[in-house]
Parts: C-alpha cells; structure tokens; sequence
C-alpha cells in the first residue's frame, strides 16, 4: 500500500532579464544567442525554477534563502552546481528524492527544442534520476508580454518528490 505521507509536490517559478554580453545558459546547456540571461549566477532560469520547486516540495523555503544574490561566493556560478547542492539538501533533509519533474521554459527566441535533449542528460546527472523522470517543454507567449517582446525569459516547474524510507 502507498503511503501518501511520503510523497510531496513542489512548484517553482522563476524569471530572468535578456542582456547583451551574457551567454546564454537553459538547463545547463550554452545555447548559441546574441543575448543571455542576466543574473548573479549564470541565470540558468530553468534550474533556478526546478530548483525552487524542489526546496518547495522538502519545506525547505526558496533558491535565495539558500544562495543569495547578495553572497559573492555565487557570482557567476553555474545553476548546476545549485542543483546539485539542492539535492543534497533533500537528501540529507529526511531522504528525498526525486520521482519525476515536468517543466516549461517560457521565451520567444531562440529555438529551444534542439536543446532539450542535452539539457534532460544534464539534470538526470545532476539529480541522479531516469532520463524519463524528466520533462521539459518549451513555449512563446505569442508575442505578448515580457516574454513574448524578448525582454526576459520565464520558467515553470512542479516537481513529485519521495521520501526513501531507508534514510527517513
Ligand atoms: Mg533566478
């Protein structure tokens, strides 16, 4: 029998700026662009929301109570390194871990499906996960909006997260 006490969602949104002189990190993947997304870290905006809905899911609050912008040791530092920390923090938090994750990148340019492969490898490294357990969609705002007029990039992510009994 399934015991629901043992399983907990997450949800995480998150929003970055275009700039010139950045590169342009999505899931952990530099992806060819004049533009990249501006940030203390390398704004990797996909992470950060995967991130969120993780802590989210552990009762463990948000990305900035745990690496705040205002901490120089995070400057520049790739999302990857955060999503590995963030993992370990449910880990050692009461043994969770990941059961799937599903998420959506909001942005109008560039094309980002010939990307979503890489990027699925790279956090199924990082969360130690099937390459299944992840989903990740990609969708313009049709013209609309901050993100439809290419100002800035959004993302969304909602996580299902499993307490391994074993290390409860
Ligand atoms: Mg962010």
């Amino acid at each position: 029998m399934i015991d629901i006490m043992n399983f907990r969602t997450g949800f995480g949104y998150d929003v970055h700026r275009l700039g010139e002189n950045r590169p342009l990190w999505i899931g952990g993947v530099k992806i060819p662009y004049h533009l990249g997304l501006v940030g203390h870290s390398d704004a990797d905006v996909l992470i950060h929301a995967l991130c969120d809905a993780l802590l989210g899911a552990a009762g463990l609050g948000d990305i900035g109570n745990h690496f705040p912008d205002s901490d120089p040791a995070y400057k520049g530092i790739s999302s990857m390194i955060l999503l590995e920390n963030v993992m370990r923090k449910l880990s050692e938090s009461g043994g969770w871990c990941l059961v799937n994750a599903d998420m959506t990148l909001v942005a109008e340019k560039p094309r980002i499906a010939p990307f979503i492969g890489e990027m699925k490898k790279n956090l199924q490294k990082a969360m130690k996960c099937g390459y299944s357990c992840l989903n990740i969609k990609a969708t313009t705002s049709e013209g609309l909006g901050f993100t439809g007029t290419g100002q800035g990039m959004a993302a969304y992510a909602v996580v299902l997260v499993a307490k391994n009994d074993k290390t409860a």
